[in-house]
């Protein structure tokens, strides 16, 4: 059955149950999910069919069913577990067109039930049209466990206000983005948290301004849209955060950098617009300027705004760049952090980036060549770093890691450090490389690393414990690690 998933009414005619046994009884609760009645054919009611007449939410008629019976019905179920009595309903059902179940018999079905989340009114149905019931249940309890039980009061409440709102705001981006910004924001923590009056306040304070705002011009879009800078993780959709699902289901427009995983987009709105501004090798790469002007621009034509930047946008991102210029054009912003390629990196070879012992602390780096192909190190002081016992990691550093390896080894690093590449971390192509300080400043070729790709520098290097690492040791094996501060470990 290739089943198209849609929403019954039981809710005028009572849906008919042909039988009266325990299984009868179970989908009948089932239904009583929204259906006031039922009605049970049968002439032998189980306790829990008795049971449910008593409750005044069933009542019973003969056991032998017909066409009377069934016609009219928005939808039948036959639970006889008797195969030629439900072969036979099965049958009169089809005929009349009226939709039936057989349960456990496909062959006897003309739709089938979902595994339900229930937040009255809002319900989400499961089906794997009988392939994988017990992933429809594990499904079923992932939703139940992260959806608010209170959820429900949200639809009830935008529920009461739908027509209010659709006098007040002109159809398209205006009402859905108030409605974003009721649903994302303050009144939705209201609603959920219970405070129906804080958050019936402030919902006619907004729509009272946003429809100020607009008033007279149907096809007005607000003055300003938003710009969300958002965090997108190191490439596995999985450690995307919650926030940044958020913007993305709500953005128009979504500005990626390259290094954002395919995996990210399939969060965003089928009708948002995707425009990739990131350097691509061989490719006309924007200006920042470009971009802060793209990002204005489409900000002023009052549309949800998503600036996506690999890992998080604060490190090594220029997001400081694009939130300042965002600020001196008066356009509010959001920053969604994201988890950046050094702790991905870090989680995914099971090496602590601080640890009691070995590092005291974490230094993030770039080793970006400029104009001239050269890394810039002056502004770095790596004898003190050495002293400090802390883990260099060093982004942007694939094509200068020889510079930077040469660098650290004549501030003090010792030679044996250990170092780890990490090309691709979090994603499926992921690869790490274990080598030193050594192999890297006299050849760094030998580690045939591709971006994007970050070193990992300090003893912490070493304690790599998960999957698979390639080794590109020392020709000549090296003394023991020496922090370049006459202490060894
Ligand atoms: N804002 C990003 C960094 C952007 S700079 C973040 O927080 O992660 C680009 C550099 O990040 C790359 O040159 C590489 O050094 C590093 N990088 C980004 N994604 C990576 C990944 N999945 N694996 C390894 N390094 C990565």
């Amino acid at each position: 059955m290739a089943g198209f998933p849609i929403f019954v009414d039981v809710s005028k005619v009572a849906p008919l149950i042909v039988g009266g046994g325990e299984v009868a009884a179970i989908k009948a609760r089932l239904l009583l999910m929204r259906a006031d009645q039922v009605v049970f054919a049968t002439d032998q009611p189980c306790k829990s069919v008795t049971a449910l007449v008593d409750e005044g939410r069933a009542s019973i008629i003969g056991g032998r069913v017909g066409i009377d019976e069934i016609k009219g019905r928005p939808l039948v179920i036959s639970a006889l577990c008797d195969k030629v009595g439900d072969a036979r309903v099965f049958e009169i059902a089809r005929e009349l067109g009226v939709p039936v179940n057989v349960p456990d018999q496909p062959e006897f079905c003309t739709f089938s039930l979902a595994a339900i989340v229930d937040r009255d009114p809002v319900t989400i149905a499961i089906g794997t049209e009988g392939a994988a019931p017990v992933l429809a249940t594990r499904l079923r309890a992932m939703l139940e466990q992260q959806l608010h039980p209170r959820l429900g009061r949200m639809a009830e409440f935008a529920g009461k206000f739908r027509s209010l709102v659709a006098k007040a705001l002109p159809s398209g981006a205006v009402r859905r983005s108030f409605w974003e910004f009721v649903f994302g924001g303050d009144i939705g923590r209201d609603i959920l948290s219970g405070d129906e009056k804080s958050a019936r306040a402030k919902f006619e304070k907004a729509l009272n301004e946003q429809e100020k705002n607009y008033a007279g011009d149907g096809d007005a879009l607000p003055a300003m849209g938003r710009v969300s800078l958002v965090g997108a993780g190191p490439g596995d959709p999985e450690l995307l955060t919650l926030k940044a699902i958020r913007a993305l289901k709500s953005a128009d427009i979504i500005l990626t950098d390259f290094l954002v995983g395919e995996g990210v987009f399939k969060h965003a709105r089928r009708e948002a617009r995707i425009i990739n501004v990131g350097k691509a090798p061989g490719r006309h790469t924007k200006t920042q300027a470009e971009i802060n002007a793209l990002i204005l621009s489409f900000a002023r034509e009052g549309l949800n705004v998503v600036r996506l930047k690999g890992g998080d946008p604060f490190v090594f991102g220029r997001g400081g760049e694009e939130v300042e210029m965002l600020r001196a054009s008066g356009v509010s912003c959001e920053v969604v952090p994201g988890i950046t390629a050094a702790t991905a990196a870090a989680a995914s070879l099971q090496i602590p980036l601080t640890h009691r012992e070995f590092a005291k602390s974490v230094t993030f780096v770039s080793g970006h060549a400029a104009e001239n192909g050269k890394p810039d190190f002056s502004h770095i002081d790596f004898s003190a770093l050495a002293r400090q016992r802390t883990t260099l990691v060093a982004y942007m550093a694939v094509a200068t890691a020889g510079e930077l390896a040469f660098e650290l080894i004549r501030a003090g690093w010792s030679p044996a450090m250990p170092v780890m590449a990490v090309e691709r971390a979090s994603q499926s192509t992921e690869r790490r490389v274990q080598s030193t300080l050594d192999v890297l400043s006299s050849d760094a070729a030998r580690l045939q690393l591709k971006g994007p790709a970050l070193l990992i520098c300090g003893e912490v290097a070493g304690l790599a414990s998960a999957g698979e690492v390639e080794i590109v040791a020392a020709d000549v094996p090296l003394e023991r690690v020496d922090f370049g501060d006459g202490t060894n470990a």
